[in-house]
């Protein structure tokens, strides 16, 4: 069976009426029979009929045991560092999400957990970063917004060997792409908000276990933090898990065909893309994708901000916005938007100039978008002609 036939299939029908459609169930209590006798449910933020079809579709596609949803990617993430206790020590990808960053150092610091940060692009760093505080080894794959790649089999053997939990964010390859449980990972998490509903309509998170034992941990933390995701948003969730498979098959075959445009634009000095055989990692990430997802960084010739800038703001087709993972295709200039409150010198470490334009290319005709980007690069080019002269 095909994915998108297994994901469409996983989908119950309502038991009740036949509703193809999930109800939403829009309550926040359930009227029990006596005391403590009820049909499963008690009270909604412990569990919710729509919530649980969302988490129980997540928890199969992600082939976990448990699935679990919430308010936004940032408090699923939140949920799996509630795990840890203080003392503890988690090692984390360099190039992590800002928002992970700014949890795990300005909130979870100063109550005794440790962060440190190493390149996990190359998986020697992580095994030898391990102490014996580490209790969380935490990656992205592919990172944003340089697409950096770790080798996940690899981690989660280092992981195994000394008993330490890893948790894959998975957010930016999908479960279509990519599934870190199979690949020796404990935890997956993602922010639904991108590519899992993806419609640009929703902020969420889930997380996934590999067994029912930190599933049980999680679902604890869930009910005692109380970040969960309403009965509204989990059904626009399931509707966008709905065509996931088919989404992300064409988010990949357009940016594939823009990412070998940009190679050829001579305004351009670095594309990064998994699916280019001059990505770095390439070979890693076809041993453990299926697809090589949405979203293209590039930076230019003259590392010109102003220039960048006239590009994303000359875009008809790429709206000009943060996010990513959704239908309509979007651009950003990353230094002044989404990594802003990075350090300079620590964004230019990182490959983040200030001339990187990230793309979440959408489910436009690839065509339509190439002609966009190109019309973009001639109108900034043209407006900033005595800078850019000299190089074309
Ligand atoms: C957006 C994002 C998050 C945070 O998710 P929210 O839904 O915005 O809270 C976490 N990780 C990655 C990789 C993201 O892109």
């Amino acid at each position: 069976m095909s994915e998108q036939t297994q994901i469409l299939n996983s989908i119950p029908v309502d038991p009740l009426t036949g509703s193809i459609s999930v109800p939403i169930y829009q309550t926040s209590t359930f009227v029990q029979e006596a005391p403590g006798v009820h049909k499963g449910y008690d009270y909604a933020r412990s569990n919710n009929p729509t919530r649980k079809v969302l988490e129980d579709i997540i928890a199969k596609l992600e082939n976990g045991t448990n699935g679990y949803a919430f308010a936004s990617g940032l408090a699923a993430i939140d949920a799996v560092v509630k795990l840890l206790k203080s003392g503890d020590d988690i090692i984390a990808v360099d190039d992590i999400y800002g928002g992970a960053f700014r949890l795990f150092t300005h909130v979870y610091e100063k109550f005794g957990i440790s962060i440190n940060y190493v390149d996990s692009t190359n998986a020697a760093n992580i095994a030898n970063a391990v102490t014996d505080k580490t209790a969380l080894i935490w990656i992205e794959s592919p990172t944003n917004p340089t697409l950096k790649i770790s080798d996940i089999r690899a981690i989660a053997k280092t992981a195994k060997a000394h008993n330490i939990l890893l948790c894959v964010d998975n957010t930016f390859a999908s479960p279509v792409s990519q599934k870190p449980i199979d690949l020796g990972a404990d935890i997956v998490v993602h922010s639904a908000t991108k590519y899992i509903s993806g419609h640009s309509d929703i902020i969420a998170g889930l997380v996934v276990t590999a067994t029912e034992e930190l599933g049980a941990k999680i679902k604890f933390i869930q009910n005692a933090s109380g970040a969960i995701l309403g009965p509204f948003d989990s059904w626009l969730a399931i509707r966008g898990i709905e065509t996931l498979s088919l989404r992300i098959r064409q988010h990949a075959e357009n940016a594939q065909q823009i990412a070998e445009y940009l190679i050829e634009e001579k305004l351009i000095k670095n594309v990064y893309y998994p699916g280019l055989p001059s990505h770095h990692n390439h070979e890693i990430a076809k041993s453990q994708q299926k697809y090589f997802g949405g979203v293209i960084a590039f930076d230019l010739v003259i590392d010109d901000k102003a220039l960048a800038s006239k590009i994303v703001s000359s875009t008809k087709l790429f709206k000009l916005a943060e996010s990513l993972g959704g239908v309509k295709s979007l651009c950003c200039l990353p230094c002044e938007m989404t990594h802003k409150s990075i350090p300079a010198e620590k964004r230019y470490q990182s490959g983040v100039t200030d001339s990187l334009i990230r793309l979440s290319v959408g489910l436009e005709d690839a065509e339509d978008l190439i002609a966009d980007l190109k019309q973009a690069f001639a109108s900034a080019v043209h407006e900033n002609i005595t800078e850019t002269a000299n190089v074309l």
